[in-house]
């Protein structure tokens, strides 16, 4: 049975390391905002190659504190149009709308799958005032023609990294590209902890400010409450392991990047769509995307010949129930998406055989 990602396997690496952690930890006796998390903080910000770092709770509150901190610096109001794919994660698009903001959904490429500079910059109009620009799958959707035409128009660009910690663009992080970057560190995530966790990370100070604040009730002195916050702190344990695993990013990514090109390579078969790739150091392979007109058939087939797969997202955003008022939209790229991927295991974790034995599982597929 190769399974679609071994999470035990992949962080017993790293056991003694965080054993260790977590003794240390004990000794100290302090939980929440102290040592651990101000390291991390530092650290992931010389990784992803900005000023400021804010550890939070999760990747979606990572979101809402951004575009929240918008509203309270006066630069993001009620009801404004922020651009999101419509082919992304929920919470992409929760965290608009609980901001009481309004998402103008993108539909995406039909090769990238990424509602990327080229759809974006045809989408913008006068009533655009932001653009989440979602890294999918594990691959950069930034562009320096989005960002000249959004530095011109006044329009902010924020991006979500939850998938693609470790991408690059031009030589630098994604996360580094726009004005601000959620990130989560859900365990099953490039960088993962194990538990909940999450960042945000901008060179912007003021709004670096507002979310340091927002993060922690509002509050940067001790019962001085500024503005009104909410609770979203990362806690030391998680703080740690990320400290951990964030040293071993890069080679885990390489590893996905190399078992990501061989499956390009070999599976060859006249139902099936493997991504196209331009350029694997924009793409850490997060995901492995297929696409198959009769995906629900080659996900049995693949099973019984012993492969975990999975499906992202098996619904369009704007076909969910919570979603009822974007019903009648229609965005047909997202929504053949939604039928036709299947992602393929692809992890640091696989051995040669292992890859070796998905290429001909798919390829034998009638
Ligand atoms: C995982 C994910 C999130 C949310 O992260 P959590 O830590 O689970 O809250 C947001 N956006 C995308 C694209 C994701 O994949």
């Amino acid at each position: 049975m190769i399974p679609y990602l071994p999470l035990n396997e992949i962080n017993a690496q790293y056991e003694s390391d965080i054993e260790a952690a977590v003794k240390r930890i004990l000794c100290r006796g302090w939980y929440i905002l102290g040592e651990e998390c101000s390291a991390f903080e530092r650290e992931y910000a010389q990784y992803i190659g900005t000023q400021h770092c804010i550890g939070c709770g999760n990747g979606y509150d990572a979101l809402w504190l951004i575009f929240n901190a918008y509203k309270q610096l006066g630069i993001l109001h009620d009801g404004d149009k922020v651009l999101v794919p419509a082919n992304t994660f929920i919470a992409s698009a929760l965290a608009v709308t609980h901001n009481n903001l309004c998402p103008v959904f993108v539909d995406p490429c039909p090769q990238s799958y990424l509602a990327g500079e080229k759809e974006m910059l045809a989408a913008i109009d006068d009533e655009t005032k932001a653009v989440l620009l979602v890294h999918l799958y594990g691959q950069n959707s930034f562009g320096d023609n989005l960002a000249q035409e959004c530095q011109k128009r006044g329009i902010i660009i924020i991006e979500d990294n939850a998938q693609a910690q470790g991408a690059l663009y031009r030589g630098a992080h994604t996360g580094s590209l726009g004005d601000a970057a959620a990130h989560s560190f859900y365990p099953g995530k490039n960088l993962g902890a194990m538990g909940d966790a999450g960042a945000v990370t901008t060179n912007n100070n003021e709004l670096a400010d507002v979310i340091k604040a927002l993060h922690n009730y509002g509050s940067k002195r001790k019962y001085v409450h500024e503005s009104i916050g909410v609770n979203s702190r990362l806690d030391e344990i998680q703080a740690a392991i990320l400290r951990i695993k964030l040293r071993n990013l890069d080679s885990e990514n390489r590893r996905r990047q190399e078992v990501a090109q061989r499956l390009i390579a070999g599976i060859e078969h006249p139902l099936v769509q493997t991504p196209i790739i331009n350029d694997y150091s924009q793409h850490v392979f997060h995901i492995f995307p297929l696409l198959c007109n009769s995906r629900d058939t080659l996900k049995e087939h693949l099973a019984k010949k012993g492969i975990e797969t999975q499906i992202h997202y098996p619904t369009a955003v704007h076909r969910q129930e919570c979603y009822k008022q974007y019903a009648t939209l229609s965005y047909p790229i997202a929504e053949r998406l939604s039928q036709q991927e299947i992602s393929l295991p692809c992890h640091p974790q696989l051995s040669e055989k292992d890859v070796q034995m998905i290429i001909e599982a798919v390829n034998s597929y009638q």
